[in-house]
C-alpha cells in the first residue's frame, strides 16, 4: 500500500497508485526534520522518509547556537528545547586536563559565558545558545513536524528519483513489508547525511577530501558529579600521551546528560587499520581518558568514524536539493554541524513555500547555492582549522619534540618549574587556549552569515567594516543580505524581539513614525502581486515601541526609511529614508528578488 498525504490525514491507496506531495524530504535528521516542521507551518505538503525505525540514536550534535535557537523560536518549539537542554550557565567551564580525574593545564569560558563575552550574546539575540544531545532534538523536531502535518514515513529507505519539466518521481522501499513505491513530488530535498544518496544522484560538486582522520565515539554511563559538577561544563579535553594522533584535535569527554552520561572522542592514526572495538577496549579508553583505572561503567556503545573536511559548491539540481552534512562534512569542532543543518532547511523552506504558493517565480530557488554554498565552505574550513589548533596546546607542552611518552609526560610536569623554561611553557599554554577562543567563543561564525544573492537586492551600500574581530566578534547591520539585528520592542505589557515582528509566512517592512507612507504601499503592492507583505512601524503609539531605543541604534537608517525582511529573517532590502514612490520602489525590489513580473 502507498499514502496519499493530504497534509492532515493518511488514506491507503492500492500499491499501484502513486503517492502525491509537494516536497519528499530524505532524513529526519537536524536538516530534514527542521525543513519537514518548516515546510508544514507554512502549509505545505511534505513526505519525510528515513531509512530507521526511529531518529538519532547516538547523541552527536549538541551545541545548539543562536541562529539555530531563533529558527527553534520561529517555529514554536524554543521552550521545548530549552527544557529538555542543560542551560546556557551550565555549558562553558571547559576544562583541559590530562585526564578527568588528573591534572587541569587550564579552563576557557565559553559559548558566551565569560562576562566580558556574555554582552556579546545577550545583545545579539532573544535567545541564548544551549546544550540539547541530538537524541533529544531530533524527537521534538519530529514530533511537531508531524503534529503540524508532515507525513513522517520510518524504515522507509530512499532509493533513487527521477525528475522531468513537473516534477520528482521518488522511489522508496518500505523496509518493513520490503515493498517498493513511488512518490511523486514537485521537489526533493536530501537531508541524507554526510554519505547522501541524493548528493551523489544529482552530481553536486565538492571541495576538500573525506576521512582525513580516524576518529571514535564511545557513549558511556558513570556518575562522575564529584569530579566534574563544581566546573561545569559539556567538554573535557584530555590533553596526554597519544590525545595528538588522529581525531578531533585531542580527547574529549562529553557530557550528554549532567554527569552521569557521557560521550568520549577518541583518535586514531587513519593510515593504520582501524582499532579493532570491543567493550573491553572501550572500558579502557574511558578509564584511561577519566584516570580512573577501576571505574565501574555502563559502555552504551561506541562506532568509528572519519573526519571530513568537504563542502559542495553547488547545492542543487533543477527540482532537487541537497542541505545538512549532505553539503557541509566537517569536525564537530565549534558545534556548527547541526547548527548549519537547520539553517540550510530555514534559507530554503521558505523559497519553496513561495515557489510552490505561486508567491515568486522558480528563479527564487536559485538562490540557495550562492547564499548557502559559501556558509558551508567557511564552516568547513573553521571547523577544521579549530581541530588543528589543538596543536598550539601539545606544542606548548612540547609534546611535538618529544621522542617519546616520558618526554612528554615531562612536558606537562615543566609548567610548574620556577625557570626560564618553566615560564616559557605556562605564556605558550595561555597562548595556546586563548586561541580556542576561535572555537568555542566564535560568536562572528555562528551568528554572522551574510547572503548574496538575487534574493537580496543592494541599496547601493557596502557590507560594514568589522569593528572587531570578524570571527568572534558579532557585528548587526541592516546591509541588505545581513540578518535582521535584534532589539526588545513592545509596550507596557508585551516584549517582543524585533525578531518576533517578522514571521516565516511573510515578508515584512519596519519603518518608523514618519515612514507610515510605506504602509500604505506595501498594502496595495500585496494586493497587487498577491505576495504576503506586512508592515510593523515602531514607535510610540503605534504597534510596538523603540523599548529601550537600541532599534534606533541598530537600524542604520533614518526614520522614515525602511527595511525590508524576508520570511528567514535576513534583510531583502532597505531605503535609507523616504522615496518619492514608495510603491513602486517596493514593487521593483519584490518582483526583482521574487523572480515575479507584476
Ligand atoms: C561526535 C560529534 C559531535 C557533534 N557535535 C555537534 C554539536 O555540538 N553541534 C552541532 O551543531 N553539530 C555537531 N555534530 C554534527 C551533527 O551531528 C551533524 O552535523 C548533523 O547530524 C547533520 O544533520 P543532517 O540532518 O544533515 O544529517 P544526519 O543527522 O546524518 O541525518 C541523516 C538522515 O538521513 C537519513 N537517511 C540517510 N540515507 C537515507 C536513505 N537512503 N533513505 C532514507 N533515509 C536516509 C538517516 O536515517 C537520517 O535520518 C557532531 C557530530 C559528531 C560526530
Amino acid at each position: 500500500m502507498a499514502v496519499f498525504n493530504d497534509g492532515m490525514t493518511e488514506t491507503a491507496v492500492p500499491e499501484s497508485a502513486v503517492a502525491e506531495t509537494d516536497v519528499v524530504i530524505v532524513g529526519s535528521g537536524p536538516a530534514g526534520a527542521s525543513m519537514a516542521l518548516a515546510l508544514s507551518r507554512l502549509g505545505v505538503k511534505n513526505i519525510m522518509l528515513t531509512k530507521y525505525r526511529w531518529t538519532a540514536n547516538t547523541p552527536r550534535a549538541h551545541i545548539t547556537n543562536q541562529r539555530a535557537m531563533e529558527f527553534f523560536r520561529e517555529l514554536g518549539i524554543e521552550d521545548q528545547v530549552n527544557a529538555d537542554a542543560t542551560p546556557h550557565h551550565m555549558i562553558g567551564d571547559t576544562v583541559f586536563c590530562t585526564s578527568i580525574a588528573g591534572e587541569e593545564l587550564g579552563r576557557v569560558l565559553t559559548w558566551g559565558t565569560r562576562p566580558n563575552r556574555h554582552a556579546d550574546y545577550e545583545a545579539a539575540s532573544p535567545t541564548l545558545n544551549c546544550d540539547i544531545p541530538q537524541t533529544y532534538l531530533e524527537p521534538i523536531l519530529v514530533k511537531n513536524a508531524m503534529r503540524e502535518g508532515t507525513l513522517g514515513r520510518f524504515s522507509s529507505e530512499y532509493l533513487s528519483h527521477e525528475q522531468d519539466a513537473d516534477g520528482v518521481t521518488v522511489r522508496v522501499l518500505d523496509r518493513v513489508s520490503g515493498t517498493e513505491y513511488s512518490i511523486r513530488a514537485k521537489y526533493l530535498y536530501g537531508a541524507d547525511g554526510a554519505r547522501s544518496k541524493v548528493a551523489e544522484e544529482i552530481g553536486l560538486t565538492y571541495e576538500g577530501a573525506m576521512d582525513i582522520a580516524g576518529s571514535m565515539n564511545i557513549t558511556f554511563k558513570a556518575d562522575i558529579a564529584a569530579l566534574v559538577e563544581h566546573r561545569p561544563s559539556v567538554l573535557y579535553w584530555v590533553v596526554q600521551p597519544g590525545a595528538n594522533v588522529g581525531g578531533i584535535g585531542t580527547g574529549l569527554v562529553r557530557m550528554v546528560r549532567p554527569w552521569n552520561e557521557w560521550l568520549i572522542v577518541w583518535g586514531y592514526d587513519i593510515n593504520e587499520p582501524a582499532p579493532e572495538m570491543n567493550e573491553e577496549v572501550a572500558k579502557d579508553i574511558v578509564r584511561n581518558l577519566l584516570g580512573m583505572p577501576d571505574l565501574d561503567c555502563e559502555i552504551t556503545g561506541y562506532s568509528l568514524w572519519g573526519v571530513n573536511e568537504m563542502y559542495a559548491t553547488t547545492l542543487q539540481k533543477g527540482r532537487v536539493f541537497c542541505g545538512g552534512d549532505a553539503i557541509h562534512r566537517h569536525p564537530p569542532s565549534n558545534g556548527l554541524g547541526s547548527n548549519t543543518s537547520v539553517q540550510d532547511s530555514y534559507n530554503l523552506a521558505w523559497k519553496l513555500a513561495s515557489v510552490i504558493k505561486g508567491h515568486a517565480g522558480p528563479k527564487l530557488l536559485e538562490t540557495y547555492t550562492p547564499e548557502r554554498a559559501p556558509v558551508a565552505k567557511q564552516i568547513v574550513l573553521r571547523a577544521n582549522k579549530s581541530a588543528r589548533e589543538f596543536a598550539d596546546i601539545f606544542a606548548a607542552l612540547g609534546f611535538d619534540k618529544a621522542k617519546n611518552v616520558k618526554e612528554m609526560v615531562e612536558g606537562v610536569r615543566r609548567r610548574k618549574d620556577n625557570s626560564a623554561e618553566g615560564l616559557a611553557t605556562r605564556k605558550a599554554l595561555t597562548r595556546a587556549l586563548e586561541l580556542k577562543d576561535y572555537e568555542f567563543n566564535c560568536h562572528g561564525i555562528e551568528m554572522g552569515q551574510f547572503y548574496r544573492s538575487s534574493a537580496v537586492v543592494s541599496d547601493g551600500s557596502k557590507k560594514p567594516k568589522p569593528q572587531r574581530d570578524p570571527e568572534l566578534y558579532y557585528q548587526a547591520s541592516t546591509v541588505p543580505g545581513s540578518p535582521l539585528p535584534h532589539a526588545w520592542v513592545g509596550d507596557n505589557v508585551n516584549k517582543f524581539s524585533t525578531l518576533d515582528l517578522c514571521p516565516s509566512s511573510q515578508f515584512t517592512l519596519i519603518t518608523g513614525i514618519t515612514g507610515e507612507k510605506w504602509a500604505t504601499a506595501a498594502k496595495k503592492v500585496a494586493k497587487k502581486m498577491g505576495t504576503p507583505l506586512e508592515t510593523v512601524i515602531i514607535g510610540p503609539g503605534r504597534q510596538v515601541t523603540d523599548l529601550y531605543f537600541d532599534w534606533e541604534r541598530l537600524r542604520e537608517i533614518d526614520e522614515d526609511g525602511v527595511i525590508l525582511v524576508r520570511p528567514d529573517k535576513i534583510i531583502a532590502w532597505r531605503s535609507t529614508s523616504m522615496v518619492a514612490d514608495p510603491e513602486g520602489a517596493l514593487r521593483n525590489v519584490l518582483s526583482k528578488m521574487l523572480d515575479k513580473a507584476v
